[in-house]
């Protein structure tokens, strides 16, 4: 692949290194798993910065998908790599899992 097609480290001025294909990364809504997709994971080869890239067009499942908890388990013996869409709703779904392990319904 050519250095075009890669990801580049700001900070390092180097085009990132593939290190794994296909790794599933679980986009979350607040606290709720939404959607998987397949991605690649990449790594600068100088100071080993990892990001995750080159998401498939559409997710390999959505959560209101039948069996949508079946796949996630099947991907979670893979790499899963869970992720938000922002810092806010992270923040909110680090806040409500917490919530939930203390007062389980
Ligand atoms: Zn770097």
């Amino acid at each position: 692949m050519g250095a075009v097609n890669c990801p580049v480290c700001v900070k390092c001025a180097v085009a990132f290194q593939r290190q794994r294909c296909g790794i599933a990364a679980e986009l979350m809504a607040a606290d709720l798993s939404y959607q998987l997709y397949l991605a690649d994971l990449w790594e600068c080869p100088s100071c080993h910065l990892e990001i995750v890239a080159g998401f498939g067009v559409m997710p390999i499942a959505e959560h209101f998908h039948k069996d949508y908890e079946r796949e996630r388990k099947k991907q979670s013996e893979k790499l899963l790599i869970r992720f938000w869409g922002s810092v806010n709703d992270k923040d909110n779904g680090l806040r409500l899992m917490k919530e939930e392990a203390i007062c389980p319904l």
